[in-house]
């Protein structure tokens, strides 16, 4: 067994959760602290042979998972719910430490919405009936049945949120899981082992193997007994993960990276829009659906940038555990450099700082929220997405000019869109995305789809497109008159 994890009080297993158990490797990897660097201890590295245990622990369990029905899976998770309720304060600190996200939006935005992850979908499972088509010769039962094995990935920015995001629809359809966690924030998904053990899931119900991307994970989504990969990350890691899927024509949700317009028309409310735009450096920019491409009226484009610094220059850079911060750390060295390339680039490429630019000085892990105009369309700090507190803006003319540079990236996942309302919506209408949000930003609701379209995703998540994905539709045709065999028959 691998020394326990110990953050603010809290301990926390380094291993495996497998068929039930803890389970430990020989390898493991230093897990720091994006806040100040501190080790908070050694992960366990899943090996071939325990990706491979999980895949079997999770087929042996599936038959009598599944044959229990929405009905008798649902005590189940809600008790799974109700744990992760119980160690909330735990969750909260783990991810703050491991993660970086603020303690304040753990509290009271992401671990509640972990809760409902798994309560919604066990209840809304429930609305997995059998429907019957009838047509004169006979009576189309379709049925949604479980799929088999899920294998579920997901990124370091969120990871409470996003795991539970997938694994409610995957467990109440009725299949099993193994889980391979972000290895920059991976505490969070060990606790929901504790968390699904204390509800009492069946051994095999739900399995998590730390480790590397490119070795525990390709290893994961390369076996051929998966029935679904559910995935949320980057494009280059999708690519990677579709072609091994693809072996084995094993169907893959991709939820990817962004680059969505934050459109200010000529009729917006500007101190609205303002408010709304400083709120794309939380989580330090690390939010895949954050609007980080202003586009701007140029009549209005001054009044707007001056009502926005306003708010940018009240934000509270810090430790994300003190309830004052607004923008805490990025997550790992690594892409505090790719943070400081982007920009440094773009300067060189001749895009002026409105503000920021540089590293912040609480911390090493800390950037300055950042806002660069004067950037082309065809550069590369409009086209690619930073991940960090760096946005860009643009001016515009009229709605034609928007919507095109609107819909000139190779992403298409989220927007926003201020506005009069019938003018905001018509124009939210033309941006090829896969959601936009009209005068707000960040409503979701668990019924809705979500997902990206172009580079941003394959596939759609949320309310019945989970369960389209995570189940497999079945046909059973019982004829209303006796069936007479003949080769005529169409
Ligand atoms: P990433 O693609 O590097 O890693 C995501 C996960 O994939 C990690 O758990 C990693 O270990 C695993 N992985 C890496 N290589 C793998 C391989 N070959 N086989 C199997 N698994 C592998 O992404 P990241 O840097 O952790 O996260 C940031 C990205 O995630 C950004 O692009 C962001 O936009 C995106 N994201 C998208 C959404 C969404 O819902 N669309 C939400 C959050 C983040």
């Amino acid at each position: 067994m691998t020394s326990m994890i110990h953050v603010a009080g809290i301990h926390v297993s380094p291993d495996h959760y497998i068929d039930g158990q803890r389970v430990a490797s020989t390898e493991t990897f230093e897990l720091r602290s994006p806040i100040d660097q501190r080790v908070l201890g050694h992960i366990s590295e899943g090996s071939d042979a325990q990706v491979d245990a999980a895949i079997t622990a999770a087929q042996r369990a599936f038959r009598a998972w599944a044959a229990l029905g929405a009905e008798g899976r649902k005590p189940n998770l809600d008790r799974f719910a109700d744990e992760i309720g119980k160690r909330a304060d735990a969750f909260c600190m783990l991810e703050s430490n491991d993660a970086g996200v603020l303690l304040s939006r753990m509290k009271h935005g992401v671990v509640p919405r972990a809760m409902l992850n798994i309560r919604w979908f066990a209840e809304h499972a429930l609305t997995l009936q059998d429907r019957p088509i009838e047509t004169e010769q006979a009576t189309h039962i379709v049925r949604h049945d479980a799929a088999g094995v899920v294998a579920i990935i997901t990124p370091w920015n969120a990871p409470l949120m996003l795991t539970t995001w997938k694994l409610g629809p995957a467990l109440a359809a009725g299949n099993t899981v193994v889980v391979k966690p972000p290895e920059w924030a991976p505490l969070t998904c060990s606790m929901l082992a504790d968390a699904a053990h204390a509800a009492g899931l069946p051994p095999g119900v739900l399995n998590f193997v730390q480790g590397a991307g490119a070795t525990t994970g390709a290893r994961l989504v390369s076996d051929p007994r998966l029935a679904r990969v559910s995935f949320t990350g980057s494009v280059g890691t999708a690519k990677r993960i579709a072609q091994a899927a693809a072996a084995n024509l094993v169907p893959c949700s991709l939820e990817l990276g962004g680059k969505s317009p934050f459109i200010v028309l000529e009729d917006a409310d500007l101190d609205g829009a303002a408010a709304t735009g400083a709120l794309m450096y939380r989580n330090a920019g690390q939010v895949c659906l954050a609007g980080t491409r202003f586009l701007v009226h140029s009549k209005v484009a001054n009044a707007f940038v001056s009502r926005m610094r306003a708010h940018v220059e009240q934000l509270t850079v810090g430790d994300p555990r003190e309830a004052a911060t607004e923008v805490g750390p990025i997550i790992h060295p690594r892409q505090v450099e790719r943070v400081k390339a982007f920009v440094e680039r773009a300067v060189a490429d001749g895009a002026e700082l409105l503000w920021g630019g540089a590293m912040h000085p609480f911390g090493a892990q800390y950037f300055q929220p950042t806002m660069l105009t004067h950037v082309k369309q065809d550069s590369e700090i409009v086209q690619n997405e930073v991940f960090g507190p760096v946005l860009t803006l643009q001016t515009f003319d009229d709605d034609e000019e928007v919507i095109a540079m609107a819909n000139g990236t190779d992403y298409g996942l989220g927007g926003v869109c201020y506005g009069e309302v019938a003018h905001a919506t018509a124009i939210a209408m033309q941006v090829a995305t896969g959601f936009i949000w009209v005068n707000s930003f960040g409503i979701r609701d668990l019924a809705a789809p979500f997902g990206g379209i172009k580079r941003s995703g394959v596939g759609r998540e949320g309310g019945d497109w989970s369960f389209e994905f995570f189940c497999d539709v079945k046909d059973v045709v019982v004829p209303k008159k006796p069936f007479k065999a003949s080769f005529s028959h169409r």
